[in-house]
């Protein structure tokens, strides 16, 4: 290999785009912590993941289908789209399922971005929007986000500035709601006005991975009643967060049916496995694993927000199962002491929140737990 500039030759070979990511940094696992400290019982509130586990009818069914994993799965995902179109009142074809929503994401990419092509997402969105658009040569046209002190969403997404990052070069807007890692959020009229703003040829991707979570009472849109009304719409939603099956990888998007159709041309064949497929399915059918977790979450949120606020901290606001917390200086070092005390938070200084931890809502007493072990961090580093 001839040497280049980077001390991976092998990056020097790739796509030019390519040699400027850095791999995305997924929450720490239980399993590694435990073996560097030679601990048990370490608690991780760092990926969002549901802490009721899957459903039972979920678990059921990969039980029930286990024995047939030598077949492929169903590559068009008959049995799980007609259940979505049931429960979404959508038709089938306005359906694309992926191997976690984030692979709909990199189809949206793969498919509309490439390089000259721009997509505009907010500064403190989710990570992958920024990783799908580089590594297909797409330009990332950042908006800044609504500042600190806003008396609503401080941090949020600020979609007057979002709207003026559009410009010829932009084909996809992503934009989640609830954002993570804030927990933010835009209402309805602003999201329906946004989206009615946007030139008619850009797509708009709301990324709805958190909207179970959200209390049916609240201005909240749920952008999929919107499809008749915009055409250039994607709605993307998964599995891995409220049906408690991140693990097995399974997401998808609505959209026009003719967005669905350029999708599906360069998914990957069997890019949802059958065991997902059929949980999915049942996950779907068990709405009271789904109320008892909003519950489960909607009290977890409270715990954790009094708690910090006796440790003189604040969060963000948030409707997602996770808080955004404010430590008021360089997080870093409270989230290695966590670590220490056994429990496993998110920094998200890659983020641009240098000062934030954003930490899962888990059981009430994981919650505790977290909260306990904050106070002895907190406590040794004064
Ligand atoms: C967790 C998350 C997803 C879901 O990712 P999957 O690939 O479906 O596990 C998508 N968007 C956002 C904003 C998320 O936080």
């Amino acid at each position: 290999m001839s040497q280049g500039t980077s001390s991976n030759p092998w990056l020097d070979l790739a796509f030019s785009p390519v040699r400027g990511l850095s791999p995305y940094v997924p929450g720490k696992p239980i399993e590694e912590l435990e073996r560097e400290l030679g601990i048990q019982g370490a608690v991780k509130l760092a990926s969002n993941e549901n802490p009721l586990g899957p459903s039972p009818s979920a678990l059921e069914a990969m039980r029930a289908h286990a024995g047939a994993v030598h077949l492929y799965p169903d590559g068009n995902g008959f049995k799980l789209k007609q259940a979505l179109a049931q429960h979404l009142s959508v038709a089938v074809e306005a359906i694309t399922l992926g191997n976690g929503s984030n692979d709909v994401l990199d189809l949206i990419a793969r498919a509309f971005l490439g390089e000259g092509r721009g997509a505009v997402f907010s500064e403190h969105a989710f990570a992958v929007y920024p990783i799908s658009t580089q590594a297909v040569g797409g330009i990332a046209q950042l908006a800044k986000a609504l500042p600190a002190d806003d008396p609503e969403q401080p941090r949020g997404h600020d979609l007057a500035a979002m709207r003026r990052a559009v410009d010829e070069r932009t084909r996809v807007v992503f934009l989640a709601n609830p954002n993570n890692p804030t927990g933010t959020w835009v209402e309805k009229g602003a999201l329906h006005g946004f989206i009615a703003s946007l030139p008619q040829d850009v797509l708009v991707v709301v990324d709805e991975a958190y909207i179970e979570f959200v209390d049916e009472e609240s201005d909240f849109p749920n952008a999929i009643s919107w499809l008749a009304e915009f055409p250039n719409l994607i709605v993307t939603r998964t599995f891995s967060k409220i049906h408690g099956l991140a693990g097995l990888r399974v997401g998808y998007a609505v959209s026009h049916p003719q967005v669905a159709d350029v999708l599906n041309r360069v998914r990957q064949p069997f890019n949802v496995n059958l065991l997902a497929l059929e949980a999915a399915c049942a996950a779907l059918a068990d709405p009271e694993h789904v109320r008892r977790t909003r519950e489960l979450n909607r009290a977890g949120l409270r715990q954790v927000r009094e708690g910090i606020e006796t440790l003189g901290l604040s969060a963000l606001p948030s409707l997602g199962n996770f808080l955004c917390i404010d430590m008021k200086r360089p997080a870093q070092p409270i989230y290695d002491g966590l670590l220490r005390q056994g429990v496993i938070v998110r920094p998200v200084a890659n983020y641009g929140l240098p000062d934030f931890l954003r930490v899962s809502i888990g059981t009430e007493e994981e919650n505790a737990r977290f909260l306990s072990a904050l106070r002895v961090v907190l406590e040794s580093s004064r």
